[in-house]
């Protein structure tokens, strides 16, 4: 099989080529077309501008992935794309390209969760076998997930506020580090002093695998102030020992939220998912919670791409699912409900 994957649910363009089996598949190409440098003067995405950013380039990058891959589009059995949760604007671009292709090319069309994409990268890489635990961290997203087949997630249990990528975004802008927060705070946080703030690890006390972050940022703007307002102002390596503080909280956090996890059982393999898993101080953290075999994509593959959407919609395809021309983009669409009769309902 030979698949073609689009994604465009946040502020990233991609498309990849990917050719196999689901037990044995090669990536022949993955495109990532980045909208960082448009929404750097405005300290976060901008939904109208990604839109239409999206729109712009979604065909140059489908272009760039088929000539890259060495393919033509004749040679291509499914198309897949990115159907929600994200930015509205953002996945209509990429549904509407998708769908034009599979109409004028008479191939199949495959909506994909961007979650799952995220969920299913680590069996991708490392070829996991079900069901595994995975830690799916992201600019938008932190939960627990069984996962036990390409289209069956249980959830068991997440955050009840932020995601952790929000959070190292919101401690970057306090510190006045550029957007995305996430690689910055790691920068940051190499020259720093894990142990110089006592940060609060939230519902630690509280039994069970929920998470919550908001309480964590709260903490890191009172020791932003304190310092400001005795000091006048934060030095480097102010700015470094927060970060590295901070970031060693979430990955001390997140470890032992895993272990709990992995304590209800019923998994052969642990994995970590979605953007934030780009962070190396939190991989060696959850690489010694368990003796189970542990998998952390490449960095490449942890954030947005359409690699993990191919992927994704080459299981779906090859369990016999495919959309019609019907199929909507949807804004919200919480992973536990992917099954093939919601897709293209709307709801
Ligand atoms: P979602 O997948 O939930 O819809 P998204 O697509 O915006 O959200 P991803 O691309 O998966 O999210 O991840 C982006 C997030 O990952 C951003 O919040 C970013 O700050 C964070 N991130 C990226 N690299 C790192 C890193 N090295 N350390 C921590 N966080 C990181
Ligand atoms: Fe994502």
């Amino acid at each position: 099989l030979t698949i073609l994957g689009i994604e465009s649910s946040c502020d990233d363009t991609a498309a990849a080529v990917l050719r196999g089996t689901g037990g044995d598949v090669a990536i022949l190409s993955n495109v990532v077309s980045s909208q960082t440098d448009l929404h750097a003067a405005f300290g976060g995405v901008v939904p109208e501008i990604a839109a239409r950013a999206h729109a712009e380039t979604v065909d140059l990058v489908v272009e760039e992935a088929i000539a890259a891959a060495g393919v033509s589009l004749r040679d291509l059995d499914a198309i897949a794309v990115t159907a929600g949760p994200g930015l509205i604007g953002g996945v209509l671009s990429g549904v509407m390209a998708a769908k034009g292709l599979a109409l004028g090319l008479g191939k199949p069309l495959i909506g994909v969760n961007h979650l799952a994409g995220h969920a299913l990268t680590p069996r991708l890489t490392d070829g996991l076998a079900f069901p595994y635990l995975l830690l799916l961290v992201s600019g938008g997203h932190c939960q627990f997930l069984r996962v036990e087949g390409p289209e069956a997630f249980v959830r068991l249990g997440g955050t009840i506020d932020d995601a952790p990528g929000e959070a190292f975004d919101k401690v970057a802008r306090l510190l006045g580090l550029p957007q995305p927060g996430g690689p910055s705070v790691e920068k940051a946080a190499r020259d720093g002093d894990a142990a110089r703030f006592k940060l609060p690890r939230p519902l630690m006390d509280r039994p069970g695998c929920d998470l919550s972050f908001s309480g964590l940022k709260t903490a890191v703007l009172r020791v932003r102030d304190g310092l400001v307002e005795t000091n006048g102002g934060l030095t480097e390596q102010d700015r470094a020992d927060i970060c590295a503080s901070f970031q060693a909280t979430v990955a001390s956090v997140l470890a032992e939220k895993s272990r709990r996890a992995l304590a209800l059982g019923e998994v052969t393999a642990f994995a970590v998912a979605g953007g934030v898993a780009a962070n190396q101080t939190l991989r060696l953290a959850l690489e010694t919670v368990t003796d189970l075999p542990f998998a952390a994509p490449p960095l490449a593959l942890c954030t947005d791409n359409a690699a993990m959407i191919a992927y994704a919609g080459l299981l779906a395809f090859e369990g016999g699912r495919v959309d019609g021309m019907d199929l909507v983009a949807r804004p919200r669409w919480p992973l536990d409900t992917t099954a093939a009769p919601m897709i293209g309902s709307g709801k």
